[in-house]
């Protein structure tokens, strides 16, 4: 079974001003199209083609190509995921978790901010679930936690910080494509996730 590019549940405008229609048009159809076939041609006939993409991301000493065109895929269906046009809160329930971990909804974020504007190049910034225990890391390229983790870390929310995630609208100004992420994140998706993955 081939990977699907997964079509997104709002339109490539409705992440605006946040995000621009034109960059989210290029990385849907372009960058995880690219990802997506080049995973697929990278697997076809080979066992790898009855696996979930979770199970491929978690096998030991991936091949580079798998490694990085399958963390394409995988990392841009969880951003699209966990993006929403429309404002939402943290639950009480959920904000209640990430203070026990952090000390503050506003910590939690810090540390995030932290984490994606220093990554050096290209990567991403991740919140995860190890175990239950929330925790903030990043990744370069297109590595995810998933990846040699004998952690079992779990990503539930993550960010895009190549710069054709954000260099149409915000330039080098990496720091306030970050702060406007913010405002798209669908929280109830990352609630989700994380209740999924204890
Ligand atoms: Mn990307």
């Amino acid at each position: 079974m081939a990977f699907k590019l997964p079509k997104l549940n709002y339109a490539y405008d409705a992440l605006e001003p946040y995000i621009d229609s034109r960059t989210m048009e290029i990385h849907h159809s372009k960058h995880h199209a690219g990802y997506t076939n080049n995973l697929n041609k990278a697997i076809e006939g080979t066992e790898l083609e009855t696996k979930t993409i979770e199970e491929i991301l978690m096998l030991p000493d991936l091949p580079g190509n798998i490694r990085n065109n399958g963390g394409g895929y995988f990392n841009h269906c969880l951003f699209w995921d966990i993006l929403s046009p429309n404002k939402t809160d943290i639950s009480k329930e959920f904000g209640s978790i990430i203070t026990e971990n952090f000390g503050s909804i506003s910590k939690m974020k810090e540390e995030f901010k932290t984490a994606a504007a220093s990554r050096f190049g290209s990567g991403w910034a991740w919140l995860c679930s190890n175990k239950g225990k929330l925790e903030i890391c990043s990744t370069p390229n297109q590595d995810n936690p998933l990846m040699d983790s004998q952690k079992n870390c779990i990503p539930v929310l993550g960010l895009d910080v190549w710069e054709h995630a954000y260099y149409l609208l915000y330039q080098n100004r990496r720091p306030d494509y970050i702060e406007a992420f913010w405002e798209v994140v669908n929280w109830s998706t990352v609630e989700s996730r994380y209740k999924a993955s204890i």
